[in-house]
């Protein structure tokens, strides 16, 4: 029905090219919402993976020390630790950062309304 309208709708829209570039032009979209269906999906899944993977492995190497956590002076063995890490060379993923955010949504969720189930 509601297809059926749409069809009808399509030659006036463009000033009667004919019903069959109509018909085409729907089973282009149609075949275009598929496919986006199919990309939406194939994202969703890579998102999940990489949340999942954020989950179990949560810190990455620190980008300015590049996982080392010191700079060493150019002469000597004189160091000093990264300022962006303080020296552990760690860095948290963005990943986990939206983990955390979820996790901190759903505990002020669960402690506003149930009944204080620890
Ligand atoms: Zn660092």
């Amino acid at each position: 029905m509601l297809s059926r309208a749409a069809t009808s709708t399509f030659p006036a829209a463009t000033h009667g090219s004919g019903h069959a570039d109509a018909a085409a032009t729907l089973t282009a979209a149609l075949h275009t919402a598929g496919q986006v269906a199919t990309v939406l999906l194939v994202v969703t899944i890579a998102v999940g993976f990489y949340l999942l993977s954020c989950l179990i492995w949560p810190f990455g190497k620190c980008r300015r020390c590049k996982g080392a956590g010191k700079f060493k002076s150019p002469f000597g063995k004189a160091y000093r630790h990264c300022g962006k890490c303080d020296g552990s060379g760690l860095r948290v993923r963005v990943g986990r950062h939206v983990v955390n955010h979820i996790r901190a949504v759903r505990g002020a969720g669960q402690n506003s309304t149930s009944k204080g189930s620890k």
